[in-house]
């Protein structure tokens, strides 16, 4: 008679975060440097992650956002490749009206910095590479096949073949969240009808860590400042432009850009890959479910004129491992019921908050009404005008505002 095959060996964790993105990876961090037994599971093998080459794509990381990245021992590596934002200028189209924030007006340090996407992942990578061991492993590259919710863990299988089990599993599997559907939660899905493009341009003039917020009636334009004489640009074009702009070779393009941007730069020229993304907004109807919670993008994904979507991802990281750390110290589940109630409503309230900012300006801006055209020029010279307005802005969008969790506040777990 055959020998029945050996059962495969299963290891234990506190937490499986599945996916190993930006938020994956400093959710994975924290929970390991603050003593969870913690697994990765990721499909990008950890090589390709390293060794990315540039792609244009940046993040704009807020000050809230950098304390965390600070904290977590990441911020250091990449802090001489970090663009610091100096001032804002938001304005319409060509009107003169504009509100100009500057830095100098609510301290020194930067209203943000830029950073691009590949030198996050490395700089997160290098540093969960170097926790990596008995608190933290890595299974990149490796994907989960099944999930089996139980009463005081969650069985996993994993598609090179391994299994674990897990006491809570984090879904930072993005927008498309295979663990969300997995485990019955719904989404509100809302189409913009608008395109996301991305480039990178070089410029005659520097940028002088100016970032500008411009915006049309067919979608608003952001140029961020980058290292050097360069700036990203996100253009959240409508359906109907984007079909003409994204068919034109560079230079025509960037003929379009120049159009829109003025002179400000001194003449442009494309300096990197364009990239579009049909953008669309994506809300989890809840965050957790037995055993399991959302971050990042698969919790949901905005609208990218504020830049925030990240930083509200590193908001939920900043929560989760707040809670999730406090409670092992203490020996309690950190996958229980009530644990996963107060990461829940910690999180959806500033969730619901920065939705409804970003998707109110994007349709106060995306149109030409006249009287919708009055109360723009009436709230922009309001803010404008009134110094504490400005600055109540400027806190909200340097993630400095609201219950922050403590990484946020730069101090350790
Ligand atoms: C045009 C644009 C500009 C933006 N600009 C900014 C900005 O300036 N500032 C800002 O804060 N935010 C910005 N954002 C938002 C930001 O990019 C996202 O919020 C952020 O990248 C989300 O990261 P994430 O790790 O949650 O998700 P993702 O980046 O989608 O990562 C998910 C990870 O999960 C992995 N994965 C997928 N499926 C599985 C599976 N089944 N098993 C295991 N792993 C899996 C993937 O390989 C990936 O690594 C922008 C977004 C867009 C579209």
């Amino acid at each position: 008679m055959a020998k029945a095959a050996d059962p495969q060996p299963v290891d234990s964790y506190d937490l499986a975060v599945i996916g190993g993105g930006l938020t994956g990876l400093a959710l994975a961090i924290a929970s390991a440097a603050g003593g969870l037994r913690t697994l990765v599971v990721e499909p990008m093998p950890a090589a390709a992650a390293l060794a990315a080459p540039f792609d244009g794509r940046v993040t704009a990381v807020a000050p809230g956002g950098r304390r965390l990245l600070a904290t977590l021992g990441v911020w250091a590596d990449l802090a001489a490749e970090a663009a610091p934002i100096e001032d804002i200028i938001v304005g319409e189209r060509d009107s003169r009206l504009t509100v100009h924030y500057d830095h100098q007006s609510v301290g020194s340090e930067p209203l943000g910095h830029i950073v691009e996407n590949r030198t996050l992942r490395r700089s997160l990578l290098a540093r969960a590479q170097a926790l990596a061991g008995p608190a933290l492993t890595l299974a990149m590259p490796d994907k989960v096949v099944s999930v089996e919710p139980e009463a005081q863990a969650v069985q996993l299988r994993l598609a090179g073949g391994g299994a674990a089990s897990a006491t809570l599993v984090v879904a930072a599997d993005g927008k498309g969240s295979m663990l969300r559907r997995l485990a019955g939660i719904d989404v509100l899905r809302w189409n913009y009808r608008q395109v996301g493009i991305v480039a990178t341009i070089a410029h005659a003039q520097p940028h002088g860590g100016l970032a500008l917020e411009r915006f049309f009636p067919d979608g608003p334009l952001a140029v961020l400042p980058m290292i050097g004489q360069r700036s990203s640009i996100v253009w959240a074009a409508q359906e109907r432009l984007a079909r003409d702009l994204v068919p034109l070779p560079d230079d025509a393009f960037a003929e379009e850009l120049a159009e829109r941007i003025g002179d400000r730069l001194g003449e442009i020229s494309l300096a990197g890959p364009r990239w579009h993304y049909p953008l669309s907004m994506t809300q989890a109807k809840r965050y957790t479910a037995p055993r399991l919670a959302l971050v990042g993008d698969a919790a949901r994904a905005i609208h990218p004129l504020a830049g925030q979507g990240w930083n509200l991802a590193l908001r939920d990281v900043g929560a989760l491992a707040e809670l999730v750390v406090d409670a092992k110290r203490v020996g309690l589940d950190v996958g229980s019921p009530a644990l996963l109630a107060r990461y829940e409503r910690w999180r959806r309230f500033d969730s619901l908050a920065l939705i409804a900012v970003t998707d109110g300006l994007n349709r106060l801006f995306g149109n030409d009404l006249l009287p919708l055209r009055l109360v723009r020029e009436l709230g922009l010279g309001l803010v404008e005008r009134t110094p504490p307005l400005k600055r109540f802005f400027m806190h909200h969008a340097m993630g400095l505002l609201g219950d922050l969790p403590r990484l946020m506040r730069g101090q350790a777990l």
